[in-house]
């Protein structure tokens, strides 16, 4: 692997940034940090998918080359809301590759789902800086979008909290006295709720993380800890270790955001309150650091840290991904896919919370293994698990 650690940019320059995603909540984190640091950073372009509004101002602010909306019935309201600026609005699938494409030296991959795929690897392509806050497109084409970024010499920072956290102290020059790498996991809303409590949560139930504030998808992942099954698939193409070298571990107060273990004993953690605009900031500022307008870590206020083992039983999420993980071919891309659809399907109120999961393996047990080697070949896996997950969830209805 993996993760290139060197940076030929001049860091002294202002930045020029891109965001893919600017209407979520990394993409609105990434914009704060933007906004207290003017000096440093400068917009590029902006993508959104439907919240044309949220866009429209966010453009307004920043003054990107292009603003650009997925969702193409918006495009009007979005070239409404920008005449009279010199920023070109632009709307639709080959609008969200021009916005990766645009020159800048980093792009923020904030889109939910495999939907940021093909604009993340545009930018790769291009050989841009690439801070990654959007695991699906690792899960589902890991050793595909690795070789693109080798291939463009592009530059992949981690920003996911924990993969962020690991960055920080992994010793890139000596892995091999790496013994373990430890993701640690809040546990989500339901750490301490039974099956049966668990087969009655509703949507806004799931979404209401007790330490992190994010968008709706990650916050189910999350509920389910299925977030920490992408997790460790996202670590095992970042780092270059072996599956059996990654763990899991319950950290309720998310305060330690991950640890790597040495083969002397010498464990080292990247500690600091649960806010994301820490490790974005991290990667904005690549290589050096800047300041950010979060809450320092108060450890003598928080008192304690609790650690337990994970319950397999209870989030069989975990399971399921670290199988997907060891059998690799196409069943990441299947349990993502599976995922996707199921997240989405409870969010609408169509299947129950334990369901998630469940349509999720039944895809996975239907669905012979393969070895997708192309992106033609991997978004074919994608849509073909996205259909038969579609169809487990008519059968459950
Ligand atoms: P979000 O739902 O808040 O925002 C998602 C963004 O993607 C929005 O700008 C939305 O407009 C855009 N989008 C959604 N569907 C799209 C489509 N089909 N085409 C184009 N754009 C589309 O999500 P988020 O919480 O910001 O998460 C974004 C990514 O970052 C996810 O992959 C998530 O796993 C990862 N992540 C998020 C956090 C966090 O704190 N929010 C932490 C770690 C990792
Ligand atoms: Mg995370």
């Amino acid at each position: 692997m993996k993760v290139s650690p060197d940076l030929t940019n001049d860091s002294r320059a202002k930045r020029r940034v891109s965001i893919l995603g600017a209407t979520g909540s990394i993409g609105c984190n990434t914009l704060d940090l933007v906004r207290n640091q003017s000096d440093l950073f400068t917009i590029e372009a902006l993508t959104g998918n439907k919240n044309v509004d949220l866009l429209i101002s966010q453009a307004k602010e920043f003054n990107p080359k292009l603003a650009v909306i997925g969702d193409d019935a918006l495009f009007g309201e979005l070239k409404d809301g920008l005449s009279g600026t010199d920023i070109a609005a632009a709307s639709g699938q080959t609008a969200l590759l021009e916005a990766a494409d645009v020159d800048s030296d980093i792009v923020i991959a904030g889109i939910v789902g495999v939907a940021g795929l093909a604009p993340t690897l545009k930018a790769a392509q291009r050989g841009a800086i690439v801070a990654l806050a959007n695991k699906e497109c690792l899960v589902c084409a890991g050793d595909f979008f690795l070789d693109e970024i080798e291939r463009s010499g592009a530059t992949l920072l981690p920003i996911d909290s924990e993969h962020n956290a690991i960055f920080q102290v992994f010793d890139f020059e000596q892995s091999e006295n790496v013994d373990h790498l430890t993701l640690t996991a809040s546990g989500g809303p339901f750490r301490n709720a039974s099956l049966t409590e668990m087969s009655a949560v509703t949507p806004e139930q799931a979404v209401a993380h007790p330490n992190w504030d994010m968008g709706a998808k990650i916050s189910v992942d999350s509920a389910t800890m299925m977030n920490k099954g992408l997790e460790l698939i996202e670590a095992f193409y970042l780092f270059p270790v072996e599956e059996k070298q990654i763990e899991i571990l319950i950290h309720p107060q998310s305060v330690i955001h991950s640890m790597v273990s040495y083969k002397d004993g010498s464990v080292l953690a990247q500690l600091g309150t649960p806010d994301m605009r820490t490790p974005i900031s991290y990667a904005l500022a690549w290589p050096d650091r800047m300041e950010t307008p979060g809450r320092q870590l108060d450890l003598a206020q928080i008192g304690k840290l609790t650690f337990e083992a994970p319950d397999l039983e209870r989030f069989p999420a975990l399971t399921l991904a670290r199988d997907t993980l060891k059998a690799g071919g196409s069943l990441p891309t299947i349990l993502n896919a599976a995922n996707e659809v199921a997240v989405r399907c409870f969010l609408e109120e169509r299947i129950g919370f334990l369901d998630i999961t469940r349509v999720t393996a039944d895809v996975l047990d239907r669905t012979p293994n393969s070895e997708p080697n192309t992106l033609d070949e991997i978004c074919h896996c994608d849509e073909a698990a996205r259909v038969l997950a579609e169809e487990m969830v008519s059968a459950l209805i």
